[in-house]
């Protein structure tokens, strides 16, 4: 019987007074499931955002077999204030990654794939074919199997778009992260405009798109919701919105902590703006609980 025991967070200080809010604590249980998943990527040489980013929610989704891969190794070449993935100079590509990928996806008996990827701003396309491949094989091998990609700005580049888009994703998701007065402190090689634009495209090319929001960066509740009218201003589908937490004390602090209740509002503004569905609360990201998004509408 594996451990089980609660977490705030692996014990990270991120208040004044050295504790995250209550509703922050998590169950620690490395279940059969938990630990298969370790196996399956590991004996593949796959990687996860779950775990290069240090998600809150490793243990609940690992344990329902959810996870979400990361493609086109795992050193970015950019560097967010808010983000726990290593930067530097990238690893060498590894073209045969989308068939392992693939091969996890059916190994782990997924309904539901996450794709994401770091930036890999020294490709010429951004990393896109490699997208498009895993799309591919994960279609080959379990045809029944939905796609959600979450895919970087690839600099804004159409073509890049156009690659992943002609494999036709389920869902087709790129999060704008904060809200545009934040961008060059928080997010200095992205341009909130140029994000816009991408789900812009990729709507009109047909995609249910969607994207994610952090709070708690030093925005104002007016600030959120202008970015969520801007969201819908260029038809994104689905919201995902939750709380930003420090990965390390060389990241941004964190300037607020957001309620249950206060999440529980913004939602609720969320779909009164059209959003077809919007995830929202403290331990929300981006592929939380994704799978029940797939054409899904809130009342
Ligand atoms: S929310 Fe996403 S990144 Fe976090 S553990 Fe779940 S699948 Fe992984």
């Amino acid at each position: 019987m594996n451990e089980i025991r609660h977490s705030t967070w692996g014990g990270r200080k991120q208040t004044s007074n050295g504790h995250l809010p209550p509703w922050f604590k998590v169950k620690i249980r490395q279940g059969p499931d938990y630990q298969e998943i370790r196996r399956i990527m590991t004996e593949r040489g796959l990687h996860t955002i779950c775990e290069e980013a240090r998600c809150p929610n490793v243990w609940e989704c690992w344990n329902n077999r959810t996870a979400t891969f990361l493609i086109l190794g795992d050193i970015c070449t950019r560097r967010c204030h808010y983000c726990a993935v290593t930067t530097g100079r990238p690893n060498e590509l590894d073209l045969d990654e989308p068939v392992r990928v693939a091969d996890a996806v059916q190994a782990l008996g997924l309904r539901h794939a996450v794709i994401t990827s770091v930036n890999r701003d020294e490709l010429e396309d951004g990393g896109a074919f490699l997208f498009a491949e895993t799309i591919r094989q994960i279609r080959k091998k379990i045809p029944s199997c939905t796609v959600e990609v979450l895919i970087p700005d690839f600099q804004g580049q159409e073509s890049a778009l156009a690659t992943v888009m002609d494999e036709q994703p389920d869902i087709l998701n790129h999060n704008i992260e904060t809200v545009p007065r934040l961008f060059p402190s928080i997010r200095p090689q992205g341009k909130y405009q140029r994000s816009l634009e991408l789900l812009d495209r990729a709507k009109s090319m047909g995609a249910l798109t969607k994207s994610g929001l952090m709070a708690g960066l030093g925005e104002t509740f007016d600030e959120l919701r202008d970015v969520m009218l801007d969201l819908r201003a260029v038809g994104c589908d689905i919201l995902t919105l939750g709380q930003y937490l420090r990965p390390t004390k060389d990241h941004a602090p964190v300037a607020r902590f957001y309620t249950p209740e206060e999440f529980q509002a913004l939602k609720e503004e969320g779909l009164s703006f059209g959003f077809q569905h919007v995830e929202s609360g403290p331990l929300v990201r981006s592929s939380y609980h994704a799978e029940q998004q797939v054409g899904r509408r809130d009342e």
